[in-house]
């Protein structure tokens, strides 16, 4: 099973998206096993985003970032990396495929609603950087047999 990190950004908490966004990754089947709402310090926010560091866009994001809360959430799946990124769609809202987050709610290529991590070196740093050990919930939901088939020995 594979961990990422999503961020609901600013615009998704001021835009009131919060349940409708976490219900498509619930509707999907993942299991949440971290979630809490918090303000990004810009300490923080330069170290989630280093990788962007020096270019244009970087000073106006780290300001986006940090500029209201945000809700953070661990999520768990069968590679749910790659699937949250493409539930999420492209990075711009306005190229975003409708179906997808981004493409349904979001026109701004900057302000576009949620981040997901891209490679699970970066799920791991992420989760890392929000959330303590004690906050990451190891718990069997209930419906994890009927969401997998598990009846062969692999989850499938
Ligand atoms: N961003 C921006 N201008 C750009 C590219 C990106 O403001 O030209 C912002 C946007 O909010 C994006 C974030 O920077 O989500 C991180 O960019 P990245 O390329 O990592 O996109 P993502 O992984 O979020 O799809
Ligand atoms: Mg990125």
């Amino acid at each position: 099973m594979e961990k990422t990190l999503i961020i609901l950004k600013p615009d998704a908490i001021q835009r009131r998206f919060v349940g409708k966004i976490i219900s498509r990754f619930e509707e999907k089947g993942f299991q949440i096993v971290g979630m809490k709402m918090m303000l990004i310090s810009e300490s923080m926010a330069r170290k989630h985003y280093a990788s962007h560091e020096g270019k244009a866009f970087f000073e106006p994001l780290v300001k986006y970032t940090t500029s209201s809360p945000v809700v953070v959430i661990a999520v768990q799946g069968k590679n749910v990396i790659e699937m949250v990124r493409k539930m999420m769609g492209a990075t711009f809202g306005s190229k975003a495929e409708p179906g997808t987050i981004r493409g349904d709610y979001a026109v701004s290529n900057r302000f576009n609603l949620i981040h997901g991590s891209d490679s699970p070196s970066s799920a791991e740093k992420e989760i890392d950087t929000f959330f303590t050990r004690e906050e990451l919930l190891d718990y069997q939901q209930i419906d994890f047999s009927w969401v997998y088939d598990v009846s062969e020995g692999d989850v499938v």
